[in-house]
């Protein structure tokens, strides 16, 4: 089964600034829990967010009852390490990567609380997944009209900005570009398309001299109470984006892939409609799932 944290814990803390003022040793400190998503909690801590990645893995949308283990920590580390390479395409929601409870270090981040952007903004530079779905069906993607003949895993033109609803519950639905932003403003939606196709642009770019396809990401942005757009949430992760090797890409087939791809094949491969209980994993779908988010984590950062 799985175990959610209480609404209040206790945790006792390292070392904190202040007011300016550095506080070594442990001291009690109460936070409030705000939110419990598929896989990350968020507690405030005075202004800031404390959001840590657990290793609960979710497929359509389904949490599966087996963690994954060490895989909250490869997301957070993963996230910081391309917080840091994107600082200058848009600026980022985090505070520190080690100011926070001794408890949750190396799986939580300590973050600017921010007013979520209600889009998940997706750039894709290759077809798949629900995209190469609706692609098949419309020759669109969120009403990116894309030319004739190209197939699983095709490398598109250029990238495209597709977005999609952020639904409370159930599945996101695709939204075209005036849609966002009738929703948001025209200047707004704007800002998130350059910046998520410009994340997406870097992000291939540096992951190409790794020898990594990136196929597509989802991103999320929020605001500052000055309305400052902020790059949020995780960024270029195996939860949030397919990678795949570049040695083996090849279109006209489903590629091998260093993320939940691996997953959402295993499920489909089950007698499961989807629906919530998920199926459990077995030890050997586990073990090779670690391994992909692992290697992933390795040949992007250079670190174990
Ligand atoms: P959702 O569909 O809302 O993303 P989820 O189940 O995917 O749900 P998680 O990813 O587990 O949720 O939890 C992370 C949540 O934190 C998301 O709702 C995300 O929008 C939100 N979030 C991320 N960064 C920030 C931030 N800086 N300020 C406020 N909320 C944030
Ligand atoms: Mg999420």
């Amino acid at each position: 089964m799985m175990v959610r944290a209480p609404a209040l814990v206790r945790c006792a803390r390292t070392a904190r600034v202040f007011s300016g003022r550095v506080f070594l040793g442990w001291e009690e400190h109460e936070l409030e829990l705000v939110h419990s998503g598929k896989v990350r909690e968020l507690y405030a801590d005075g202004d800031d967010l404390i959001m840590v990645a657990s290793d609960r893995v979710s497929v359509y949308d389904v949490v599966l009852p087996t963690p994954i283990p060490g895989k909250g920590q490869v997301l957070t580390q993963l996230s910081l390490w391309w917080f840091g390479q994107l600082g200058d395409v848009i600026p980022n929601h985090v505070i520190s990567g080690t100011d926070v409870p001794a408890e949750w270090a190396g799986r939580a981040i300590r973050c600017r609380r921010l007013t979520m952007l209600p889009v998940e903004c997706i750039a894709r530079g290759y077809l798949a997944g629900l995209g190469l779905a609706s692609y098949q069906q419309s020759g669109t993607i969120s009403g990116v009209r894309l030319p004739p003949g190209l197939g699983e895993g095709s490398r598109l033109p250029e990238p495209i900005f597709t977005p999609t609803t952020k639904a409370a519950a159930g599945h996101d639905e695709p939204m075209t570009y005036d849609e966002v932003a009738a929703l948001v403003g025209g200047s707004m939606a704007a800002e998130l398309q350059r910046a998520t196709l410009e994340v997406y642009r870097r992000g291939a770019d540096l992951a190409a001299t790794r020898g990594i396809v990136i196929a597509d990401t989802k991103l999320e942005f929020g605001l500052l109470p000055d309305g400052t757009v902020m790059l949020a949430d995780e960024v270029l992760t195996p939860d949030s984006s397919r990678f795949w090797l570049a040695s083996e890409w090849q279109p006209g087939r489903p590629q091998r892939s260093l993320d939940k791809q691996f997953l959402r094949d295993w499920s489909a491969g089950l007698d499961w409609d989807r629906r919530p209980p998920g199926p459990a994993i077995p030890p050997d779908v586990v073990a090779a799932t670690q391994a992909r988010y692992r290697e992933l984590y390795t040949r992007m950062t250079g670190r174990e």
